[in-house]
């Protein structure tokens, strides 16, 4: 029997046309014209018949490029009610061909997305990828916010990782999308790379010019796939491993051991900030960028072992305060702590 065949859709534009929709600057709408284009995010993206999740679909040009692969269901998530009657006739078209696709106009930083994928898509987290795929051509600073809160899911095997290893492909202005794949001593290396290759594995896949977007961005933009890690490059909680990323990358051109200095107040910032490259075996004149995630998970590992010992040194913020918090007996306890936890952590 021959494969079930979606009827012809309108393109894009002549959507845009009969339903009067002009893209809206408040939620950064670029719509993407070119089905060539579409259909490339969605090859690279490797879904077959599978559960989709798709994140604001707009006009649907992405998601028709997703329908001719014949998923096995499709859910999007947009938060302009206006594209109803255009996403209202790709679901029907869809449907006419015994698909089934689901519309939810909601804010996807705020939904439950763990519930819209049925349990029987469940692997084990050690398995090959589930049958579950993410796609989506969001605003820039929607899928920059996403992509540290689902690293963060991801972590916890939460949401859709609650499935498996779930694969997504995400869209980000193209610096950015640099940053998310930028290697050790890259000079794009930041905070996001280390976090995204934490706990995953991305591949910037291509670039797709600005002016194939209507309206056109100011920007190119680059198309990232994401698979998480069966063992992450750290086993730390993701918030202090945050925490210790974030301050790596205080002042990107001075020695990393100034920007760890940063997690202690200004009296005992010297003496900590050189206990933790002794205890993690790292030479402090190496630039934040210079540093691997390994080297990273290292001295979160000793930034935890003091502030265990020391509860309220994780209280201190740099930001926050400019003054000091008192830390009674520092310089004793410290001398005494470096020897039993180097002994602990066998580095
Ligand atoms: N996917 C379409 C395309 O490729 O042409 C539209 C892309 S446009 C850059 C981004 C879409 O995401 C818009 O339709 C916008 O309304 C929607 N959107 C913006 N913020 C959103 C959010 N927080 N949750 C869901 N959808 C959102």
């Amino acid at each position: 029997m021959a494969a079930p065949r979606l009827p012809p859709l309108p393109t894009i534009r002549d959507i845009l046309k009969l339903y009067k929709l002009n893209a809206v600057k408040r939620l950064s709408q670029n719509f993407l014209m070119d089905k060539n284009l579409t259909d490339k995010i969605v090859a690279k993206s490797g879904l077959t018949g599978s559960q989709v999740l798709e994140v604001g679909p707009g006009p649907g040009g992405l998601t028709q490029s997703i329908l001719k692969r014949i998923p096995k269901r499709l859910v999007v998530v947009e938060k302009d009610y206006r594209f109803k009657p255009t996403l209202d006739m790709l679901a029907d078209s869809f449907a006419a061909i015994n698909g089934k696709m689901d519309i939810i106009y909601d804010d996807i930083t705020k939904i439950n997305v763990e519930s819209l994928f049925p349990m029987e898509e469940k692997r084990d987290w050690n398995a090959t990828a589930p049958n579950i795929y993410i796609i989506g051509n969001l605003p820039f600073n929607v899928s920059t916010h996403l992509i540290i809160k689902w690293l963060h899911a991801i972590s916890e095997h939460r949401g859709p990782w609650a499935f498996g290893r779930t694969k997504m492909t995400l869209t980000f202005q193209k610096e950015v999308a640099e940053r998310l794949v930028a290697d050790v001593s890259s000079h794009q290396r930041c905070r996001l790379s280390i976090m995204a290759q934490a706990w995953t594995f991305p591949v910037l896949r291509f670039i797709i010019p600005g002016k194939s977007f209507v309206p056109q961005p100011d920007v190119d933009v680059g198309v990232v796939s994401f698979t998480p890690l069966v063992t992450p490059r750290t086993q730390h909680d993701f918030k202090l491993f945050e925490k210790v990323t974030r301050h790596v990358f205080n002042f990107r051109q001075k020695y990393s051991i100034r920007c760890i200095e940063t997690l202690f107040p200004l009296y005992c910032r010297k003496e900590l900030g050189l206990m933790m490259y002794k205890l993690s075996d790292l030479d402090p004149t190496l630039r934040p960028t210079q540093l691997t995630v390994s080297d990273i998970d290292r001295l979160t590992t000793a930034y935890k072992y003091l502030v265990e010992k020391h509860p309220e040194i994780g209280l201190y913020e740099y930001r926050a305060s400019r003054h000091l918090l008192p830390l009674s007996n520092t310089k004793d306890v410290v001398v005494e702590d470096y020897t039993e936890m180097s002994e602990e952590m066998s580095i």
